[in-house]
């Protein structure tokens, strides 16, 4: 049970407020109180172990995106951003959204894709019949060059075969591709894959008589997609002058922008990555991965567009649509031992991938509409240089005290800028 009471003007209180306040809703157990209020600290230990030539720890601003509404779950999101107005924008939309029932999700089944790279096939038609043949084979050698996956219920599934022929344009060979469907089960399966492909290898060279040029998975991991959904009546949109049915109008001609135009469409994604990222980092997944997934994806028709998709329901109703490609894992790289990440897993209850996918796709969702209402509304500034203000007040020197009164006093003054914070801190110190 959760008591979201003790979340209310969570962004009012102070740091060890909000760790109390974390206890007493539920989300946040007594035993991991002592980690948060040490910021998640990260041993040298630790982190020298992660990575090579490690100098030092890069912080990030560690918060929670509250009111989250997903598949009739309670959540408060863990995110780590360094961008204002992140946070803000998805716990404003997860508000409005609650009302009406929050977010749906659907995930499709988690296959992941490892790819062979084959070149100087000197017979393509006969060497595909022979892959085929072999099929059984390829995955039983797959299988067993990671047989421990194998034992958890996972491992190689089917094989699949792709030709692209040579291109003269860019001067490319004829290329034989083979796909393994790999079921990583909570992992986002990297190691595994690669592991997988590069131990079939010599048996692909043997059956194709080519030459395999690598091995590795696929980041476009387009069977294990996760669609988050939400639909909210026109009334509730009401901004202003503007009625529902302006705002609903101006959210589905922004999407229609965004689907038809690169240049729009790239930055409206931009959007839905902010929330998206910063839940991956959280989680403690590789938010490289997904972003090239991402944008990948937002290409699969030939043309680059926008990710989600605003409609008009037939009642009138506004209806948002986000579909992702989230090969995260609840599992592997650094998940189980990284302090941030750990109490993300923690502060979502311990979700599977499959529910850590929907978290993440339904937060893309409600980034995405703050975003788009703010831009076709009020603009997208005011609220963010309030918040870049305090941005600017603490480039400018501005310390305790001196960061609310700068950043009052900038958002007063015409020009927001660092010379003008400068100059208002100069001002306040006399
Ligand atoms: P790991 O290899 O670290 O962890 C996966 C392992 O966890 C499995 O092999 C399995 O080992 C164990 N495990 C325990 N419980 C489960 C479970 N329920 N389901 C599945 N596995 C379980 O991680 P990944 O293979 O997921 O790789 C992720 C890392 O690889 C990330 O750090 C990523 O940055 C990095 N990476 C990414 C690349 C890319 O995206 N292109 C390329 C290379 C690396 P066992 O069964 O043996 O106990």
């Amino acid at each position: 049970f959760k008591n979201l009471n003790e979340l209310s003007k969570f962004y009012k209180k102070k740091r060890s407020e909000r760790i109390t306040s974390l206890e007493k809703s539920g989300f946040l157990k007594n035993d991991w109180k002592e980690s948060l209020e040490n910021n998640l600290h990260l041993s040298e230990e630790i982190a020298d172990s992660m990575i090579e030539n490690q100098i030092g720890t890069y912080q990030l601003p560690y918060g929670l995106a509250l009111n989250f509404l997903i598949d009739g779950e309670d959540f408060a999101v863990p995110m780590a951003t360094e961008e204002p107005s992140v946070i803000a924008a998805a716990s404003s939309a997860a508000k409005l959204f609650r009302e009406y029932g929050g977010f749906q999700t659907a995930v499709t089944e988690r296959m992941m894709i490892g790819q062979a790279i084959i070149t100087n096939v000197p017979d393509p038609e006969k060497a595909i019949a022979l892959l085929e043949e072999n099929e059984i084979d390829i995955i039983q050698k797959a299988n067993q060059a990671h047989p421990s996956i194998v034992k958890r219920g996972g491992g190689a599934e089917s094989i699949r075969i792709r030709e692209i022929e040579a291109d003269q344009e860019y001067q490319t060979p004829h290329f034989l591709i083979v796909h393994l469907q790999i079921e990583t089960l909570e992992a986002m399966g990297a190691n595994i894959i690669n592991t997988m492909m590069e131990a079939i290898l010599p048996f692909l060279e043997e059956l194709t008589k080519g030459k395999a040029l690598m091995g590795i998975l696929s980041n476009y991991a387009t069977e294990c997609l996760a669609t988050a959904s939400c639909r909210i009546p026109c009334e509730a949109l009401k901004k202003g002058s503007l009625s529902g049915e302006d705002v609903r109008d101006l959210i589905v001609l922004a999407s229609k922008a965004a689907t038809i135009d690169p240049y729009r469409a790239v930055t409206h994604n931009k959007g839905i990555m902010n929330g998206v990222d910063a839940v991956v980092l959280a989680s403690g997944n590789d938010w490289r991965a997904m972003e090239a997934g991402a944008h990948a994806y937002a290409s699969r028709s030939g043309q680059y567009r926008a990710l989600s998709s605003w409609q008009a329901a037939s009642n009138g109703d506004l209806v948002g649509e986000l579909t992702l490609p989230l090969p995260v894992g609840t599992v592997g790289g650094s998940i189980s031992f990284h302090p941030g990440a750990k109490m993300t897993h923690h502060l979502l209850d311990n979700p599977d991938a499959e529910k850590l996918e929907s978290i993440i796709v339904a937060v893309g969702l409600a980034q995405n509409f703050s975003a788009i209402r703010a831009l076709v509304t009020e603009g997208i500034q005011k609220g963010h240089m309030s918040l870049h203000a305090r941005s600017l007040a603490i480039s400018a020197g501005a310390q305790g005290d001196e960061i609310e009164k700068t950043s009052q006093l900038l958002k007063e003054s015409k020009h927001m800028n660092l010379a003008q914070a400068n100059d208002l801190l100069n001002e306040i110190r006399k």
